[in-house]
């Protein structure tokens, strides 16, 4: 699970408050939306989670090991092809070489790119760099994976695609799945449950869960009293 508890940050002693008191609890398993919109801290947040940002006031605990993180921009090696991508990916974790071909070739197959594991990524498209990103992380094998914006580069058409094979692969995998985005119709698609932020300060606002019968808000107490609906 991660459990955040009073948690704030800014940005040097003088700066403004980016995030003000911050409480949430995910639980595994489950595959949370954070949105917002441009400049809430999002980003922040989701950095504070990956650790690689630390938090001014407030705790943080992830007790399922550090997280996968994947950014808007898949930063692939562009000298190596989807599939040695991958495989490098396999070799920080330790896998045996042997054994790391055919699980990079698995994982590439888990996103539909089977076929493009020989190809660098300049003579792949942005939806199929974004799906070995997405191949890539999944490769870390952790427990939680932290997305920020994976999709927001790509056109409607891939991103429905993407949206589709993220869930199938949450379902398949039971990962934990933090995704950020400022795109309303994206974080009702895929949230199971959907987090509001505000800006200046970035707080919590409002929150939903998602299931067949349509959104539902939750009244919980950690959901502060600025809740606004949308
Ligand atoms: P976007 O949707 O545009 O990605 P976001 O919700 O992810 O926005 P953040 O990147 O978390 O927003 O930024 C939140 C606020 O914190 C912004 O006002 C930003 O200028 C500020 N900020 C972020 N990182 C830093 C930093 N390293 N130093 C100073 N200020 C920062
Ligand atoms: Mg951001």
């Amino acid at each position: 699970a991660i459990r955040i508890e009073g948690l704030g940050k800014r940005f040097g002693a003088a700066g403004p408050v980016v995030l003000e008191d911050i409480n949430l609890t995910i639980e595994p398993g489950e595959f949370v939306c954070l949105l917002g919109a441009s400049g809430c801290g999002k980003s922040t947040l989701l950095n504070i989670i990956a650790g690689l940002e630390h938090p001014t006031t407030g705790t943080v605990t992830v007790t399922s090991g550090s997280a996968a993180v994947m950014f808007q921009e898949s930063a692939l090696f562009p000298w190596l092809t989807a599939g040695r991508n991958v495989e490098l990916a396999l070799k920080l974790r330790g896998v045996p070489r042997a054994r790391r071909r055919t699980q990079a070739l698995e994982l590439l197959d888990l996103v539909n790119l089977a076929d493009a594991a020989h190809k660098r990524p300049h003579e792949l498209s942005g939806g199929m760099r974004q799906r070995v990103a997405l191949a890539r992380s999944l490769a870390q094998d952790r427990k939680v994976l932290l997305m920020d914006e994976p999709f927001a580069a790509l056109d409607a058409i891939t991103r429905d695609l993407l949206h589709e094979e993220l869930e199938r692969i949450w379902r398949e995998t039971g990962r934990t799945i933090v995704f950020v985005t400022h795109n309303v119709r994206e974080a009702a698609r895929l949230g199971q449950r959907v987090l509001l932020m505000t800006s200046r300060p970035g707080r919590i606002v409002n929150e939903w869960r998602i299931d067949d019968t349509g959104p539902r808000r939750i009244e919980s107490p950690e959901v502060s009293r600025l809740a606004i609906e949308i």
